[in-house]
């Protein structure tokens, strides 16, 4: 009778949510709005702490979706309650009748030219953390050609000024596995990190770390970049104060890598307007008992996964999506 189950959101907190409840008998529907599964996982090439091939990690994922229906190009148009059931229309007109929902559309990567100051968009030495990863899934050879790299952390985040106050928590570790991975690919290259605070959380974090400035002499300097510019020989001049000394510094740099953060998507006040749930003030979707449980919201057989919530690491998102299963699983056995 109550075993279907609509997945909003083909990533890897979808995906992993859909094998689950696929597993406890559960028929899942999942609506992705890209034309492929993997969400950001896709565009990663070596996850922190490890190294281990994101895209290994995703096939692995995706093994065990086969029974799942995917809708791919799609997203949700309107979900009407009946009686105990939800009535989805797509964007192709499609119609679902489901007994429960999961939102798992994750989140966006802070757009790094809203930061004005840091010339994104504007020379061509500025990139962003995922255009890195792309160069090293792409193996783009002139991307490690330059022999004086800087990594600026928190770009969107820890931010009044673009209204993202939270920490995204990936960015510090993403860093300095990304400088370390530079220094394989150029060992001479002098290369710096730019840091408000480092937070190195996680099992393992703190060894990368070390390994960053004891293996690979990455130099991690506590300042804030206040300004980037462009001189004659197309260099870029990056302005800071170092805030151990209170000294302010000139670098002058041939590539820049921007740490965006983690923001909350778009169309989140959307889907929580279509379900009755809310969102918090940085834009990410509202839990109602944080502590208590992470996947649970105010509205009955609706439940959330992954980095909608905020900020998450892979492994961190896989188990809230394991969890939300369960959530399912026991509101429909109830
Ligand atoms: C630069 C960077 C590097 C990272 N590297 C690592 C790492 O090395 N190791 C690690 O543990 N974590 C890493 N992370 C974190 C990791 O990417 C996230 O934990 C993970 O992607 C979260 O998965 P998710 O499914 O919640 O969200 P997402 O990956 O964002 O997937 C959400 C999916 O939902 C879809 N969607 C969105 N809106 C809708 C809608 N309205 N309708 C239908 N579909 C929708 C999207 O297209 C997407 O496919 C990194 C993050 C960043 C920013
Ligand atoms: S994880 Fe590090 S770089 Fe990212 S927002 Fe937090 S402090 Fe800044």
């Amino acid at each position: 009778m109550n075993k279907e189950v609509l997945v909003i959101g083909g990533g890897p907190a979808g995906i992993e949510c859909a094998n689950s409840l696929i597993s406890l008998g559960y028929k899942v529907f999942i609506v992705e709005k890209c034309s492929e599964p993997g969400g950001h996982l896709r565009k990663w090439d070596r996850l922190f702490p490890y190294g281990v091939s994101a895209s290994d990690t995703l096939d692995k994922l995706l093994q065990k979706s086969g029974k799942a229906i995917f809708f791919y190009d799609t997203e949700v148009q309107t979900i009407n309650q009946v009686d105990e059931k939800f009535v989805i229309t797509l964007s192709d007109d499609t119609q679902l009748h489901v007994s429960s929902i999961v939102v798992a559309t994750g989140f966006t990567l802070f757009p790094a030219a809203k930061k004005e100051e840091y010339g994104y968009g504007i020379y061509n030495g500025v990139i962003t953390n995922a255009d890195l990863e792309d160069g090293f899934k792409t193996h783009k050879k002139e991307l490690f050609k330059a022999n004086r790299v800087g990594f600026v952390h928190c770009v969107g985040s820890r931010d009044e000024k673009v209204c993202n106050r939270h920490c995204s928590k990936v960015c510090c570790v993403t860093a300095v596995k990304q400088a370390c991975e530079y220094k394989d690919l150029n060992p001479d290259a002098e290369v710096y990190c730019f840091y408000m605070d480092l937070r190195m959380f996680g099992r393992g974090y703190e060894d990368l770390y070390l390994k960053a400035q004891n293996k690979y002499g990455i130099r991690f300097i506590r300042g804030r970049v206040s300004e980037v510019a462009e001189d004659v020989n197309g260099c870029l001049v990056v302005k800071a104060e170092d805030t151990l000394t209170s000294r302010p510094l000139k670098v002058t740099l041939d590539l820049l890598v921007l740490m965006s953060g983690m923001s909350k998507n778009d169309d989140n006040d959307k889907i929580a307007d279509m379900l009755g749930i809310k969102t918090e003030e940085d834009g990410f979707l509202s839990l109602p008992e944080p502590t208590l449980n992470n996947c649970q919201t105010v509205t009955d057989g609706v439940f959330l996964a992954g980095s909608v919530t905020g900020p998450k690491t892979l492994p961190e998102t896989l188990n809230e999506a394991r969890a939300a299963a369960l959530s399912v699983h026991k509101y429909l056995s109830r």
